[in-house]
């Protein structure tokens, strides 16, 4: 068995749009990053990432490769997910946290767990999101940015 943890930021900037767990979010501002700036997805990516001893997303899709600008992060996740199965670990299951003053996480939460589970070819039973402010302190309590962390367990087929 092997566990990962995974930790992403970006900031919120506005005329963009919010990705969260592959869902677009009805929100006045949205995450800057060369990708979608999804935290969820790349915060699992990197989980997954630290349990198979692969380094970080930032190695794996860096952000100088014109390639992976805009880049729709489920598929950083669903490539991810395919090293999994390369190197012969199935997936046992992923928590996650999402730190964020606005807007509000939990409406768009099943959709979120329904996204992750498809992409990872697991069941949905396996996969936790979980939502949190950071009551107004800091960076995220004033709504500069979201932040995610998550854990991944996985078990040597
Ligand atoms: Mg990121």
């Amino acid at each position: 068995m092997r566990v990962g943890i995974g930790y992403d930021i970006h900031r919120l900037v506005e005329e963009r749009k919010l990705f969260l767990g592959g869902v677009e979010i009805p929100y006045l501002k949205g995450l800057i990053s060369h990708t979608d700036g999804d935290v969820v997805m790349h915060a699992i990516a990197d989980a997954i990432l630290g349990a198979l001893a692969l380094g970080d997303i930032g190695q794996h899709f860096p952000d100088s490769d014109p390639d992976y600008k805009n880049m729709p992060s489920s598929d950083i996740l669903r490539r991810v997910a395919r090293l999994v199965a390369e190197r012969n670990f199935v997936i046992g299951n992923i928590d996650m946290a999402i730190i964020a003053e606005e807007p509000k996480i939990h409406p768009f939460r099943d959709r979120m767990v329904e996204n992750i589970s498809d992409i990872l070819g697991v069941d949905k039973s396996k996969i936790n999101v979980k939502a949190t402010t950071s009551e107004g302190v800091g960076s995220i309590g004033r709504g500069d940015a979201i932040a995610a962390y998550a854990v991944a367990v996985l078990v040597e087929k």
